[in-house]
């Protein structure tokens, strides 16, 4: 590529990151009943509720940025998960971003988590419940060498592996996304029970978090599942291709966003509309 049209290339990704989504205007849900509209990376949601921002179990960071919005089913799934981390003395589970109020894309930052079925959470289980101030300024752990091509055994803890596999053992859950190396770890680790690894995709970044979806719900009917994962645990080639020097999937080219389901253009031009 010619200078120029790198100049040019970084300028548009720049003016794109600040100018906000229409989405990010909405500041509350779209009253109705839960429906989760389109696939995860060009959809929206009508009826999504908050997460309710106190839990013995869980704490959410970041609720300045007002990300803690979901369906119903994610809602309860991390009620679910958090419960059993905390009968299982794991420690605090760290609630990291969901979904806008309505859905829909972000200016930077999350390609997907459009449709409230998406959450991060955080690879790290406090003993003691985070302040108000960290929870506010969160400081994530890298849990990743920074050769990328193992965890850190210093940071590493049994307790992130079984919250990772209690996550992929819940029937709602279709994919976990976690950096390759740790699912490497997972894998070395796992022993006879394997089947809950099918779900836990290696993907990059996600160092310091893992990034659980859920399938659409039964009463979404626009929504958009993905196809299941590959048989097996995903622990022998494919897994051994992220770390060859040519990654699988690299793409960085800044292809223009699909058009958006009609639901959800529907749903926009309605509240502009209207305001
Ligand atoms: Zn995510």
């Amino acid at each position: 590529m010619k200078k120029w049209m790198l100049g040019i290339v970084t300028l548009l990704a720049a003016s794109s990151a600040m100018a906000l989504t229409p989405w990010q205007k909405i500041d509350h849900p779209v009253a109705g009943n839960p429906q989760a509209i389109g696939g995860f990376s060009n959809g929206c949601i009508v009826g999504a509720q908050p997460l309710p921002l106190n839990s013995p179990d869980y704490q959410v960071m970041r609720t300045d940025q007002r990300r803690y919005f979901g369906h119903p089913d994610l809602l309860a799934f991390i009620q679910r998960l958090s419960a059993q981390a905390h009968q299982k003395a794991l420690g605090t589970v760290l609630i990291g971003d969901m979904g806008m109020p309505a859905g829909g894309r972000f200016s930077s930052g999350h390609a997907s988590h459009q449709s409230g079925l998406d959450v991060d959470i955080w690879l790290q289980l406090p003993r003691q419940r985070w302040t108000a101030q960290q929870l506010l300024k969160p400081q994530p752990i890298d849990l990743v060498s920074a050769d990328g091509k193992q965890v850190v055994d210093r940071q590493w803890q049994p307790q992130i592996e079984s919250l990772i596999k209690i996550a992929a053992q819940d029937s709602e859950v279709t994919r976990i996304f976690v950096n390759p190396a740790i699912k490497l770890r997972l894998c070395q680790d796992a022993g006879a029970d394997r089947n809950w690894l099918h779900k836990v995709r290696p993907w990059f970044a996600h160092r310091a978090h893992m990034h659980v979806r859920l399938r659409c719900p039964a009463s979404s009917l626009e929504c958009q599942d993905q196809d299941a994962p590959p048989a097996g645990d995903g622990c022998g080639a494919e897994l051994a291709s992220w770390f060859k020097p040519h990654q699988p999937n690299v793409n960085p080219v800044k292809t223009e966003p699909p058009p958006l389901p009609p639901s959800c253009q529907a749903l926009l031009d309605n509240h502009f509309v209207n305001r």
